[in-house]
């Protein structure tokens, strides 16, 4: 099976410009990977661009973050419609990132719904944010996952889930392929018990300070199907490195 990428540029690059050389980069890095299925987020202002200016069939692209409603009187958003309508088929939901701008449990499930609704795949992102010896971090993405995929229904078996730990965002080492493997089994288990057998068909992902150097060990030791790259999908050197080592794993 692939190994399922998606790379999260954020808010980069500065300019349409560098957005368009990254992705002409990694575009050509990927074409040479038959082992990775890659997604790519960029800024939802480039979207439109990119996509109608892309020639080939290896990348997907994702919206980093999107309502449910389809429009409507939200300044500054855009919609998961929106998002179709340009030819995105993927949407981050939740990333942690959001959540700490007041993004809820509730607003995930209503833009999982919408997500799945309109034939797209969600990546619900959930992680706690902190650990502590008591194991409340299971707490934290058991609500998460209850409440965000709860009306996802038979469409499960296109959700992927994103554990992020929010502690290994953008820090400077990810979190242990024991402890992924550990988290793995609890979330397919959650999603199992709410959803029944279909919930086997659901793709875990990791993410959290990705690179080369640790990309191989997590797929094979952390029990997930793909990764989540924020920084190392930013520059194309890194992320050619980084796709260069899955394909060669
Ligand atoms: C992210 O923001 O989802 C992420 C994984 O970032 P980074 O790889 O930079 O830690």
């Amino acid at each position: 099976m692939k190994a399922i990428v998606v790379a999260n540029w954020k808010m980069n690059p500065a300019t349409f410009a560098e957005a368009k050389k990254l992705l002409d980069e990694t575009r050509k890095a990927a074409e040479r990977c038959a082992k990775v299925s890659l997604t790519i987020a960029p800024p939802a202002i480039y979207a439109r661009d990119l996509i109608s200016g892309y020639r080939g069939a290896k990348v997907s692209f994702a919206l980093q973050h999107a309502r449910a409603e389809a429009v409507g009187a939200h300044t500054g958003d855009v919609s998961i419609a929106q998002g179709k309508d340009i030819g995105i088929t993927s949407i981050i939901i939740g990333h942690a990132e959001r959540r700490a701008q007041g993004e809820t449990d509730v607003d995930t499930r209503a833009q999982v719904a919408s997500a799945l609704a309109a034939g797209m795949t969600p990546i619900l992102c959930v992680g706690e944010k902190s650990r502590g010896d008591s194991g409340e971090h299971f707490e934290v993405v058991r609500a998460q996952l209850q409440t965000g995929l709860a009306d996802a229904g038979s469409k499960i078996k296109k959700i992927i889930v994103a554990y992020e730990p929010v502690w290994s965002i953008g820090a400077e080492t990810a979190m242990s392929p024991r402890d992924m493997h550990e988290m793995a089994i609890f979330i397919r288990k959650i999603i199992i018990d709410a959803h029944g057998e279909v919930g086997h068909a659901v793709k875990i992902i990791y993410g959290g300070s990705v690179d080369e150097s640790n990309a191989i060990i997590m797929l094979k030791e952390g029990d997930v199907h793909g990764l989540l790259i924020g920084r190392a999908s930013q520059d194309s050197k890194v992320f050619w490195s980084l796709l260069h080592a899955i394909e060669n794993a």
